[in-house]
């Protein structure tokens, strides 16, 4: 079900000139996919619009070709989804299928607020992924805001203790892709 990819994007058209934060040795490197096998994680931090879920989901497109099992959700829907599964009954079923892939992509952290379980039932997902599986994570919140988001200071410091842990951190600075045919007409004007 959510394991299909919202659209498929690859680091070939991704333009480094556009965003020349991004550093594309470090793209082309976890690119390798090296990081699947050490059970690392990485994070995409940034505003909106600098390509981090284009990012997130070239690395699952690659890893998917490669024959690897990979699982993409928004924060909101994986949520939505252990919820489901924990009034249903079927929590425990549901987080072993969520640890089982072995990329697993959770896009826009920040942009809702999440519950109190909710953030729970996340804490637990990652601390069973931590250690045994990737997972890329998108932000448009820096690690300090994680605290609002989660609506737990101690939890959220828990929580980024063990993504950073093993990880590769891109933290894009730079123009929204989205705007820029905005910007080369109000130029023109
Ligand atoms: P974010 O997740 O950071 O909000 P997206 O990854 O969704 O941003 O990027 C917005 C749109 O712009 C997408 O269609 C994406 O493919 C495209 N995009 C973003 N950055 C680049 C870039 N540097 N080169 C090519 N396309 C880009
Ligand atoms: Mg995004």
């Amino acid at each position: 079900r959510c394991a299909r990819l919202p659209t498929v994007k690859t680091l070939d058209d991704f333009d480094f000139t556009f965003q020349p934060s991004v550093k594309r040795d470090q793209l082309e490197s976890l690119h390798t996919l090296q990081f699947l096998e050490r059970k690392e994680n990485v994070v995409f931090l940034g505003p909106p619009g600098v390509g981090k879920t284009h990012l997130a989901i070239s690395l699952a497109v690659i890893a998917a070709e490669r024959g690897r099992r990979v699982y993409y959700a928004t924060l909101a829907d994986l949520i939505t989804w252990l919820e489901d599964a924990q009034q249903a009954g079927h929590l425990t079923r549901r987080l072993r299928t969520l640890v089982s892939p072995s990329l697993m992509v959770v896009d826009e952290i920040g942009y809702l607020p999440i519950s109190r379980t909710g953030a729970q039932l996340f804490f637990q997902l990652m601390s069973r992924r931590y250690e045994h599986a990737s997972t890329v994570l998108t932000s448009n919140k820096s690690f300090e805001e994680w605290g609002d988001v989660f609506g737990d200071e101690v939890m959220a410091a828990a929580l980024i203790d063990r993504l950073v842990h093993h990880c590769h951190i891109v933290n894009i600075r730079g123009n929204s892709y989205r705007m820029r045919e905005h910007r080369a007409l109000a130029s023109r004007l």
